[in-house]
């Protein structure tokens, strides 16, 4: 690399679309450039960054200006990048970090702002943001710390095929639990049977959810892992056993909603059913990262735990990528390339 300032590409937001409206057309992408970086800090240059579905929250300010994202400014959210040019004695040119500047496809930062990433054999650093990344820890954080699965229960998940959803489903399978997938497609649904969840269910072609849940798991459900909310957790509620226990980490159905959600309408069934209801972030568990990293690894080891993606190719089509999360496109983890590597 010669001769600073360097040109760069980043996203801006530059309208709220809206909740019922599209992030495609609501940014531009701007050439821009990066300063040479200072004493103690580096040039990175962004592998591949994340699209997840809080971001399409952060476009509006439904919920505030502390999680809505600037305009005129790109959003923030997670990348892989190698680091071009180092001023800092703990990274060197080539290192692969990972970072939170945001939909960009080149920063300069502090070096204590960036993470240095494990070259792991076989596993490419675009895992880092999945399946090492946020939606594995997400989903390990959800079913082995919170939701315990013991071998023989029976564990239903929503958005059984996306990032975290797919990765909590083999974990209970890890934790040799009877696995219910629902998901919007038979592609998705047939990539489940493959990873060896027990039963499917294409809730977009179930007239009754409850009744195909119910011919899955007659006796009920144990352990309900939560990424969709609405109609889903609804049919959950009414299939859960006594004293089940409800893991809720995403309620994805409700995020572009413009009105408040109709289900689900049966919340009082609970009590007489005692089920426990536990929402939570994966950020507050960071604890448990070393312990996930080392489980993880072992998984994919094993095959216990595969992963796909969903890949985008240029920053300008990221905002398409973070619309086709709610119109259900991606299988996986979904992930812009930024660079071939
Ligand atoms: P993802 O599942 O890979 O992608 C979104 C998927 O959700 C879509 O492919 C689609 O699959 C499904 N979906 C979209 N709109 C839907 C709707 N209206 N009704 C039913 N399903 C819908 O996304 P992810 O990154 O793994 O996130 C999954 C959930 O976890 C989200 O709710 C997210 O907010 C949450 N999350 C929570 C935490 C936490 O700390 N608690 C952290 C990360 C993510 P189908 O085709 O199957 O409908």
């Amino acid at each position: 690399m010669t001769g600073f300032p360097i040109p760069a590409r980043e996203a801006r937001l530059r309208v709220r679309p809206g909740p019922a409206g599209m992030a495609a057309g609501a940014f531009d992408i701007v050439d821009t450039v990066v300063p040479e970086p200072r004493e103690g800090e580096v040039l990175v240059r962004n592998v591949a960054m994340s699209v997840e579905p809080y971001m399409r929250l952060c476009l509006d300010d439904t919920y505030g200006p502390a999680m809505a994202s600037p305009l005129g400014e790109p959003p923030s959210g997670s990348a892989v990048g190698r680091v071009v040019l180092s001023r800092a004695p703990s990274l060197h040119p080539g290192d692969i970090v990972r970072s939170n500047f945001g939909w960009r496809e080149c920063f300069v930062a502090s070096a204590g702002a960036v993470e240095k990433l494990p070259v792991i054999a076989d596993i490419p650093a675009e895992a880092f943001l999945s399946v090492l990344g946020t939606t594995g820890f997400t989903a390990y954080v959800g079913m082995i710390d919170i939701g315990r699965p013991s071998p023989g229960e029976t564990i239903l998940v929503s958005g059984a095929a996306g990032a975290v959803g797919s990765v909590a489903c083999q974990l209970a399978k890890a934790r040799r639990g009877i696995v219910i997938g629902i998901a919007g497609s038979e592609d998705k649904c047939r990539w489940l049977k493959g990873l060896g969840i027990d039963h499917v269910i294409n809730y977009r072609q179930s007239s009754d959810l409850v009744r195909s849940i119910g011919l899955c798991a007659p006796d009920g459900i144990d352990l309900y892992f939560d990424n969709v909310g609405g109609i889903q957790l609804e049919a959950a509620i009414t299939v859960a056993r006594p004293r089940a226990r409800f893991v809720e980490c995403g309620m994805i159905s409700t995020y572009q909603a413009s009105e408040a959600p109709k289900a689900p309408h049966n919340l009082i069934q609970i009590i007489a059913k005692g089920i426990t209801l536990y929402g939570y972030t994966a950020a507050d568990f960071g604890h448990l990262q070393p312990a996930f990293r080392a489980a993880m690894l072992n998984w994919l080891a094993t095959g216990e735990v595969q992963w796909r993606h969903t890949v985008y190719d240029n920053l300008a089509h990221a905002p398409q990528a973070l619309d086709d999360l709610f119109a259900g496109i991606g299988i996986g983890k979904s992930v812009v390339r930024l660079v071939d590597e």
